[in-house]
């Protein structure tokens, strides 16, 4: 049985009281939740947002948006996998749309990143989608399928327990339109398939595969209804307790 797996991206937003207090109200309202919950905060609320999960045994996990690709040195403005560990980050979210095309990440950085976060024990949340130009000249599943293989290029299946896949059309990230549920789940049937091809098939099926791109109340339940679809990566919901407690609480809506 594949987990439920709901994140939270909360992207350059939140000062750090802002972020405590969003914190707080999510460990307040989720305590009883038994799905698997993740909040990335901006990397300067990290460490007290961890304090504040700390504080209520919480089990929420917290997550990094990014992390750079070398373990130390001379890389100003980036932050290390220790780093991350050090103020508690478990899940890292790597190869997000808006580091791909705003900032221009490249398959094999991303995949260089994805292998040492692996391989340091921190849980990877792995992107991938096409852009709408993609899709209408029908070329979505060529494009999912070149970023996801290159991005776990030369990962063995021993350490792909740690791999979430994300499944993010470009189009649907803040924009408000959704993926149909029939459509996400072929995609993220085609992404199990292409698993199986390079794994196993008992890695493709213990998989998770979240859905991410403007998923609200009003849409979640009829997503997570689909076979294929395991979690939600939400960006925009999830900066309001409001919005992202029912998303994480789709089953009781
Ligand atoms: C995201 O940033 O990963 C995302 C899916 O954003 P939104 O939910 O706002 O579309």
């Amino acid at each position: 049985m594949r987990k439920i797996f709901i994140a939270g991206n909360w992207k350059m937003h939140k000062t750090v009281g802002e972020a405590v207090e969003l914190a707080r109200e999510l460990v307040t309202a989720l305590t009883e939740e038994k799905k698997k919950i993740m909040i990335a905060p901006p990397f300067t609320a990290l460490n007290t947002v961890k304090e504040v999960l700390a504080e209520s045994n919480s089990n929420i996990l917290l997550g990094a948006q990014n992390m750079g690709p070398e373990e130390e040195g001379a890389h100003t403005g980036e932050i290390s996998v220790k780093m991350l560990k050090d103020v508690g980050v478990s899940v890292v979210i790597l190869g997000h749309s808006e580091r791909r095309h705003i900032y221009n990440e490249p398959d094999d950085l991303i995949n260089r990143k994805v292998k040492l976060a692996l391989s340091k024990g921190l849980e990877v949340i792995l992107c991938v989608g096409e852009t709408l130009s993609e899709r209408e000249s029908g070329i979505a599943e060529n494009v999912v399928e070149n970023q996801l293989i290159r991005g776990i290029e030369g990962i063995a299946e021993k350490q792909l327990s740690g791999l979430t896949i994300a499944y993010e059309p470009v189009w649907a990230i803040g924009t408000g339109k959704t993926a149909t549920p029939e459509d996400a789940d072929k995609m993220h049937g085609f992404i199990r398939g292409l698993i199986e091809k390079k794994y196993s098939k008992k890695l493709s099926e213990n998989i998770t595969i979240q859905y991410g791109g403007s998923v609200k109340p009003g849409n979640v339940k009829d997503l997570m209804a689909k076979d294929n679809i395991d979690g939600a990566l939400v960006g925009g919901a999830s900066l309001k307790a409001e919005t992202f407690i029912p998303i994480v609480r789709y089953d009781k809506l």
